[in-house]
């Protein structure tokens, strides 16, 4: 396609749709980072974050993608040679245990097929004494299937590990806890339910894991001078300054809305997308009803790149490719961050448009889809 009018779709699960306010918030000038007026801005916007991951103790940001966060949450707790449990859910989850195997860790890593969530029993057979952290990725964003955190914390009962959670595809868009449900490190980033373009990770950290500060080395990655610096309104580097601005933006939006209500939305147009599924006669990849994502939609067809391909040509829309194990055999839809029921009608309309060029057998699912928007 050499020139496409109108706007781009992009149902990819993250990064989202950056809204215009967002983007106009993030256009005002750069500000003296150690002046008054940025040092106004930090305590504020750190409070407005904590509600988001369900917490009222420290947060942490970083200049970073969640890669970046996933390193800070294992080097400020661990130290080589400690044994941490994994769980195979998945492509990120894979990522997560090999960054943990580079950073000396051991690791346990309990294998899946991709398509189930953690097993809450798994992860009360497989803690051992040693066991110094559960790692577990809340929202598989390669599968689209979410893990029950409060069970997974349940199962580990009085055991002392650390329970760190990757919320990169579901904080903002999926219910979460840290507090409540007792997690210590919750790891996530800018550029999914927070509705931001990708640069800033974000952590939520307990006091205990705080407290852990294992013996790995770590600078720039420290929490506690960044916590520290936050409490006078500044970071121990450069902050992001207009990232910052439009993550302000991003939150008073959340809040506006009401997070109950975001993530009641979610979950509205995860359940319209299954019907489309469903309609279109197709499989979807996680196996386990109560596991579906609310923020993406993975779906299993042969010549899925192809698929994607005609979509992407026709009709100016994005869709996730299959990562890891499952690429090439699934397309991924993207229902997260700013986004309402046209966005998923027209998103809907163009899968099964490009369903239809591209020669897969599909029946009409769209219109089960709009009977259960216009529903509500
Ligand atoms: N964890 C999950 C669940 C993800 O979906 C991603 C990226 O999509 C990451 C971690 C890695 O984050 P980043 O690409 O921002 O480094």
């Amino acid at each position: 396609m050499s020139f496409a009018s109108g706007r781009h779709f992009l149902q990819i699960p993250g990064p989202t749709n950056v809204p215009d306010q967002v983007l106009r918030a993030m256009s005002a000038p750069t500000i003296d980072h150690r002046g008054p007026q940025f040092a106004a801005m930090v305590p504020p916007l750190l409070e407005a974050l904590k509600p988001v991951f369900g917490t009222t103790g420290d947060v942490v940001l970083y200049p970073s993608s969640g890669t970046g966060a996933w390193e800070a949450a294992l080097v400020n707790t661990l130290s080589p040679g400690d044994r941490v449990l994994c769980f195979e859910t998945g492509h990120f989850a894979t990522l997560w245990q090999a960054m943990a195997r580079d950073l000396g860790l051991e690791v346990d890593f309990v294998p899946g097929d991709w398509r189930h969530p953690v097993d809450p029993a798994e992860v009360s057979a497989r803690l051992t004494p040693e066991t110094k952290a559960v790692l577990v990725v809340h929202n598989e964003t390669s599968t689209g299937v979410t893990s029950d955190i409060a069970a997974v914390r349940r199962a580990m009962g009085d055991h002392p590990a650390l329970l760190m959670v990757d919320t990169v595809s579901s904080l903002g868009s999926i219910d979460y806890r840290h507090d409540e449900w007792g997690v210590d490190v919750t790891v996530s980033c800018s550029q999914k339910g927070l509705m931001l373009p990708p640069g800033l990770g974000l952590t939520a950290v307990s006091a205990k894991a705080l407290a852990a500060s294992g013996g790995s080395r770590r600078s720039y990655w420290a929490w506690q001078p960044i916590i520290e610096a936050n409490k006078r309104g500044a970071f121990p580097y450069t902050p992001p300054t207009n990232l910052l601005y439009g993550l302000r933006e991003a939150l008073h939006m959340l809040h506006s809305e009401g997070l109950p209500e975001v993530y009641a939305r979610h979950a509205r147009h995860a359940a319209a997308t299954r019907a489309a599924v469903q309609g279109w006669g197709l499989e979807l990849l996680c196996l386990d009803p109560s596991a579906y994502s609310n923020t993406l939609t993975a779906i299993l067809v042969p010549g899925a790149d192809h698929v994607r391909e005609v979509i992407l040509d026709r009709f100016d829309m994005s869709l996730g490719a299959g990562l890891g194990k499952v690429a090439g055999e699934v397309f991924r839809i993207g229902h997260l961050g700013h986004f309402n029921d046209l966005s998923l009608a027209g998103t809907l309309s163009g899968v099964q448009m490009g369903l239809q060029i591209a020669g897969v057998p599909v029946k009409d699912g769209v219109s089960a889809a709009l009977s259960l928007l216009a529903e509500a």
